[in-house]
């Protein structure tokens, strides 16, 4: 570590991203990205952006055409959209906006590894909550935190999804402190807490277009509340970067929103490929959690499961093992395509026989 770090720099740890094999057919099922293109109308978007030959401005700094298209399928109005570089960024953003060094937030134990990332770099000390031993969330565990809360919902690596009473619930009990629920996966599961933003004013919602939308390559991210909570978020992004939103990220998660059709088709195509994968698990043995994300996260039931992720590995098909107290014997396994699946059992059975 160069003697020219700041304290800042020191204390943070290097990122350890998904595993990227260069092997052109690997079956990647360990970043819960999505198997299916983005729509076409996307890609249309994108080649219009680029003829219109005007790369040479910036973008809109404060992305109206983006925002605008998201606020009309959530019901919303522009002021109560914020987008960035990724959720990634969006959650980095809030953390600075609306949490405070010196008071102690909670979030799950079992969560987004990103989390305590963010405190750390941000000195907000955290609480991390146990869940319950079938990985439900301990709902009045979260209640009268010192500093906000933040939970994943659906959880992850999880999978599980908390109803919206429960989460009214705790939005209720911190009535002084911010709420954030990060909706990565929402669209494979219930309604979203996006309905209960008029109503809390201690609610931020982040989602983002690199799951249910198939643009994991392009960075887009969002977050939705009230405008006054928008607006805090955008003092701090005015601070980093006026321009998170490039011109061809603009063009073609706007497009993606624009068309409802392809994204609810292929949402759907995925939920119905989750069921039959999580059934054919639980024939193979697994205990499998009732997902309502576009990943499983399923225990072998006599097998060892990081000796199993090995031997998928050895035959080109990647999933996610944590080595973490209370899910070492889980994998977290992304849903694919039809095909990638049937393949995955293919090797399954030979493995498990
Ligand atoms: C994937 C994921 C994100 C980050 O998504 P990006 O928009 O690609 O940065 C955030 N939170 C959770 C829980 C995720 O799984």
């Amino acid at each position: 570590m160069s003697r020219f770090l700041s304290t800042v720099a020191k204390r943070t740890e290097p990122y350890i991203p998904g595993e990227q094999l260069n092997q052109p057919d690997i079956i990647k099922l360990n970043t819960n990205e999505n198997p299916y293109p983005p729509s076409p109308k996307v890609l249309e978007a994108i080649k219009a952006q680029v003829e219109e030959n005007s790369l040479q401005l910036y973008p809109s700094p404060t992305a109206d055409p983006l925002r605008h298209a998201i606020a009309e399928t959530y019901g919303l109005t522009k002021e109560q959209v914020f987008v960035g570089n990724g959720s990634d960024e969006v959650l980095a953003f809030a953390f600075m906006a609306f949490f405070e060094p010196g008071k102690t937030i909670r979030f799950p134990e079992i969560s987004y590894s990103f989390y305590p990332v963010y405190s750390k770099i941000f000195d907000i000390s955290f609480e991390k909550v146990p869940l319950q031993e079938d990985f439900t969330l301990p709902a009045e565990a979260f209640y009268q935190s010192e500093g906000g809360v933040i939970l994943p919902n659906p959880n992850a690596p999880t999978s599980l999804y908390a109803t919206l009473d429960v989460i009214e619930e705790i939005l209720k009990q911190n009535s002084d402190q911010m709420v954030i629920i990060d909706e990565a996966y929402i669209d494979f599961a219930g309604p979203s807490a996006v309905k209960l933003i008029d109503r809390y004013d201690n609610l931020l919602v982040i989602q983002t277009t690199s799951k249910s939308r198939a643009l994991a390559g392009l960075r887009v991210g969002f977050a939705m509340g009230q405008p006054e909570l928008i607006d805090g978020l955008t003092r701090i992004k005015d601070s980093f970067n006026s321009y998170p939103i490039d011109r061809l990220a603009m063009a073609g998660a706007t497009a993606a929103f624009q068309d409802h059709a392809y994204f609810s088709e292929s949402t759907k195509k995925i939920i119905r490929t989750r069921e039959r994968s999580a059934q054919s698990l639980r024939e193979l043995g697994f205990e499998v959690l009732p997902s309502d994300a576009n990943f499983l996260f399923a225990k072998p039931l006599n097998q060892d499961a990081h000796t199993l992720y090995e031997q998928l590995k050895e035959r080109g098909i990647l999933v996610r093992h944590f080595d973490q107290a209370g899910i070492s014997d889980y994998l977290r396994i992304t849903i694919g395509t039809e095909e990638q699946m049937e393949m995955l059992f293919t090797v399954l059975n030979e493995l498990i026989k």
